[in-house]
């Protein structure tokens, strides 16, 4: 917390940041003080942040990265690390133990730690996006109480949405969840789930009335120790292998009314609503995996010798690079253009799935190329360009899959030609 909340205590970031915590709609008028921001340029907190985090992951997760990778677990000192310095509650308010950033400093975070290692990202943005925000958004003052502050400091959130035979169409998924009294009974098996090795707290939708369809759909609060939760061993996966990703079956387990998180029916719209916010972490994921990649690449064809002269100097890798930075370049200001009309309360569902597609697809092929610029040694496990390879294919398939954000892109383009 100490490291987040120095640097958010500046005067330019609480005129940057005032009408989101206000809640007002957009209406911020960058006309009426100065002209209106690159999107390239930050605010000197979101600056801050950026280059304190870039140390900090470079510095001391970097040196753990092959560790992790191997042991497919994130080592517990940067787990702790995370917590100390307030990156497990990057917008969660100050009153609850978080360090009260905005929306684009968590963009940033995620993106820095990718840079470094994207797996640790994971665990930082899924927390982060989908857990957290669904706490401060529509949780009760108790459920924030009680949960918010630990999530911040001493504990990791899941997010179960994915089933085994519901991934894309996720609102057919099958766990339910069966009145009791004043309880519910929980029955069923969520798959992929992200965190759950060492989540603490699982928000779970289940469908209370599957009579209902997908509007019987309720977002259900499970403590880790609530019997009848248990957590498979980690899937065997092709990249980011230090996030644990799960099953996570429920068997009678037996929760309180009260741990229903927003309202009864509501969860299919906060599943939906929140993967939307969500999506943009995932870009941010991309931005920096590529980031990352392109770091440790373009060095190399600078000093790399064939025929006389650097690499670099052949137009056949010098062109190619050109182009791979121009098309990372365009994915970092879809990525902040979607961040910061999230930030600003204006529309952002068509930019953030444009800026999670668009990320994911060119690091498939950015990282492809660095290996090929890299030779032999890049096919190694020496040198981080396979990791980051492997790492950038998630970024098609979670949050929903490229496919899935071509037809939300598709659907908001007909609707805009047809109103
Ligand atoms: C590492 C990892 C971490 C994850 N973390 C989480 C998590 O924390 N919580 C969670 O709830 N889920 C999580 N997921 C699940 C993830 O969101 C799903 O895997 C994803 O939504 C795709 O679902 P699926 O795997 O069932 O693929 P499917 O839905 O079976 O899709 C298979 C293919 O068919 C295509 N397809 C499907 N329907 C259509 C259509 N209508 N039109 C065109 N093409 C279509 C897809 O694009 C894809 O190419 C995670 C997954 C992975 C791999």
């Amino acid at each position: 917390m100490v490291l987040l909340r120095r640097i958010v205590a500046t005067k330019i970031l609480e005129q940057w940041r005032a009408p989101v915590a206000t809640g007002v709609k957009a209406q911020r008028n960058f006309s009426d003080v100065a002209p209106p921001r690159p999107l390239s340029v930050l605010t000197d907190e979101e600056l801050a942040m950026k280059d304190t985090i870039r140390k900090l992951a470079t510095e001391q997760i970097g040196p753990l990265v092959k560790k992790m990778e191997d042991e497919h677990r994130i080592d517990d000192g940067v787990k702790q690390l995370l917590f100390d310095n307030g990156l497990m509650g990057i917008e969660t308010p100050e009153k609850y133990s978080g360090s009260g950033c905005g929306f684009l400093t968590m963009m940033l975070v995620v993106e820095e730690l990718s840079r470094v290692d994207p797996a640790v990202a994971a665990l930082v943005d899924i927390h982060n996006t989908l857990v957290n925000s669904l706490f401060m958004k529509i949780g009760t003052e108790e459920q924030k109480q009680k949960y918010l502050t630990k999530l911040c400091t001493e504990y990791a959130g899941s997010f179960c949405l994915t089933e085994p035979t519901s991934g894309s169409d996720a609102f057919s998924l099958k766990t339910v969840a069966k009145k009791d009294g004043d309880h519910y009974i929980i029955n069923g098996s969520k798959m992929w789930i992200s965190n759950s090795d060492i989540a603490g707290v699982f928000l779970v939708m289940a469908n209370a009335d599957p009579s209902k369809g997908y509007k019987g759909i309720t977002c259900f609060i499970v403590e880790r120790e609530t019997p009848g939760l248990s957590v498979a061993k980690p899937e065997n996966k092709l990249g980011i292998r230090a996030s644990g990703t799960c099953m996570v079956h429920f068997d009678n387990v037996r929760v309180p009314e009260s741990n229903i998180l927003g309202e009864y029916g509501h969860g299919y719209k906060y599943a939906a609503g929140f993967l939307n916010e969500g999506r943009i972490g995932i870009a941010s994921q991309m931005i920096g995996l590529c980031q990352g990649c392109m770091d440790a690449t373009i060095p190399y064809t600078l000093e790399r010798k064939q025929f006389g002269n650097k690499i670099y100097a052949y137009q056949g890798i010098s062109y190619q690079i050109a182009h791979l930075q121009t098309q990372l370049e365009a994915a970092r200001l879809l990525t902040y253009n979607a961040a910061r009309l999230k930030e600003n309360g204006l529309p952002f569902v068509k930019e953030a799935a444009m800026a999670k597609y668009y990320a994911s697809e060119i690091a498939q092929t950015l990282t492809s190329k660095c290996i090929d610029f890299m030779g032999g040694v890049g096919f190694t496990r020496d040198f981080p360009q396979e990791k980051f390879f492997r790492d950038a294919k998630i970024g098609t398939i979670y949050e929903g899959t490229s496919n899935m954000q071509l037809q939300t892109i598709a659907k908001l383009i007909e609707k805009e030609y047809t109103q």
